[in-house]
Order: structure tokens, then sequence, then C-alpha cells
């Protein structure tokens, strides 16, 4: 297999993750970070190691032209690209609705809705068999927040994880006579970075009661359900919205 995947936000948590996992799969990756370069080259030295092509791009996917930037240095180092993993995503300190400012709702929507729509587009028009391309796979990003509503906490996150929702089934019917399978995944409490960006001590632990598996996931658990949509073994399917949750939010 000589297939390339790029992945957004893979410097940690879910992408590197996901990274490592696809490079042990036979992948070529493209590991987009924004700020840490460091945590970026060591995800790709894992790819490398795996025996695969691994490099590391630089681009803030909260920009829509560092978006276009990110995905033609891609054409240029890699060639076709067979799997996308739109993943990059943020959530801010925790909120309530009545706290919240206009400029924390567009930088939330800025990367996880409006950003991750770019990138899709740039996706598809790489992989469109209409457009003269060869086909391919599509994973967006969701949250189980896009069910449950971010009630006392993130209500502005989980709305621009609905509009992912929204978007994967529209780009999956689109796209799908196209050679190209949209699907995205809705993980649940996954222990990572981005919970302590809530500013919540032990948030994880604290939905534990919540979960019916009693426990919260980890990014190999993710990464496992977004390999297998980019394989053949999911051939059949298309506007997935997988849960990854352990029956949170049922
Ligand atoms: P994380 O550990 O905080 O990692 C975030 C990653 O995204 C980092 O690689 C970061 O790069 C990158 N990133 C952040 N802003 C970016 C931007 N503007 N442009 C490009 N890259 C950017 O978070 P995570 O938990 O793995 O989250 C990954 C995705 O999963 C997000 O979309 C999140 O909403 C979603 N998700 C997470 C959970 C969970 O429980 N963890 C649950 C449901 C959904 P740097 O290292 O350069 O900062």
């Amino acid at each position: 297999m000589n297939k390339n995947m790029l992945i957004t936000g893979a410097s940690r948590g879910i992408g590197a993750a996901t990274a490592r996992l696809a490079a042990q799969r036979g992948w070529n990756v493209a590991v987009n970070y924004t700020r840490n370069a460091s945590a970026a080259e060591a995800v790709v030295a894992d790819v490398r190691k795996a025996g695969r092509k691994g490099l590391a791009i630089q681009a803030d996917v909260g920009k829509p032209d560092e978006v276009v930037r990110l995905f033609k240095t891609f054409d240029a180092e890699f060639g076709d690209l067979h799997g996308f993993f739109n993943n990059a995503g943020i959530l801010e300190k925790a909120s309530k609705l009545v706290d919240m400012d206009v400029a924390r709702l567009e930088r939330i929507l800025a990367v996880n809705t409006v950003g991750a729509f770019v990138a899709a587009r740039e996706a598809a028009r790489r992989m469109s068999t209409r457009l003269g391309g060869k086909g391919g796979v599509i994973v967006n990003m969701s949250s189980a927040a896009s069910k449950i509503g971010g009630a006392n906490e993130a209500i502005d996150y989980a709305l621009s994880k609905g509009a992912i929702d929204t978007m994967t089934i529209g780009m999956a019917k689109e796209l799908a006579g196209e050679g190209i399978r949209v699907n995205a995944v809705r993980p649940g409490m996954i222990d990572t970075d981005i919970q302590r960006d809530t500013g919540i001590p032990d948030r994880v632990q604290r939905a534990v009661p919540q979960i019916p598996m009693l426990r919260g996931g980890t990014v190999e658990e993710v990464a496992e359900a977004v390999l297998w949509l980019m394989s053949d073994q999911s051939s059949y399917c298309i506007g997935l919205l997988m849960d990854v949750t352990g029956g949170r939010g049922l």
C-alpha cells in the first residue's frame, strides 16, 4: 500500500494517535499542527520509525488561506491525497451562555466549523473523480457534544460540532458519486490536553458516573474507529456519525 493521509491537528491527542496508528497500517502521513512544532516532529519521527513517509506542516486551520497553503504543501510533498482526517479543533474555558462573548464564539467557529469546512472542500477538490481525482475518504471530527449540547460549559463548542454532523451528511451524499466516502467520528470523554483547556480539573473523571461504560475513552480507541472508516473494510459506509463514547449521550 502506498497511500497518503493528511491529518489536521496531529501533533497531540487524537490526531497524533491516529497518525501513529495510520503509519503502522501502512499510510504515509502529513502531520498538521499550529504551534507545537516539537510535538509534531515527535509524531513524524514515529511515522518514519514505522517505515512510512512523514512530514510536519504548520498551518492554522482557523485561517482559510493557511488551509489552502496546507493542502498545496501536501500536494508538493506527497502527491495524491487518499485519506483526510479533518480533526483540528479547540475548546475554551468552561462558561455559561450568559458569560460568552462573540469573540469567543467566533474563535471556536473559525477553527472547528469554518476551518473544517474549508479543509473538507480542499480535500474534495483533490479527490473528486468528477474533477479528475482518484477518489478517497474524508473523516470529519465531531463530538458527542453535538448531541448533548454542552450546557453550563461549552454550548458554543457543541454547536460548532453540530455543524460538523450536518455537513458530514450533506458532503457524504454530494460526494458519494464522485468516489469520496465521507463519515464522522463523535468521541465522548477522551483524556487529552483539550480537557485541560476548560479549566475544570479532572473533567473526564467527573463525567464518569454519566458514562454507561464507567470510564473515559483513550485516543487509541478513537484512532481505531478513524482507521476503520479510512479502510476498505468500511467501503459501503457513508454519512456515519460514529459514536466512540462508551455510551455517553445515548
Ligand atoms: P488536543 O489534545 O488539544 O490536540 C489538539 C490538536 O489540534 C493539536 O495537535 C493542536 O496543535 C491542533 N490545533 C489546535 N488548533 C489548531 C488550529 N487552529 N490549526 C491547526 N491545528 C490546531 O485535542 P484532542 O482532544 O486531540 O482534540 C482533537 C479533536 O477531537 C478536536 O476537534 C476536538 O474537538 C475533538 N474531540 C475531542 C474529544 C475529547 O474528549 N478529547 C471529544 C470529542 C471530540 P498544536 O499542538 O500545534 O497546538
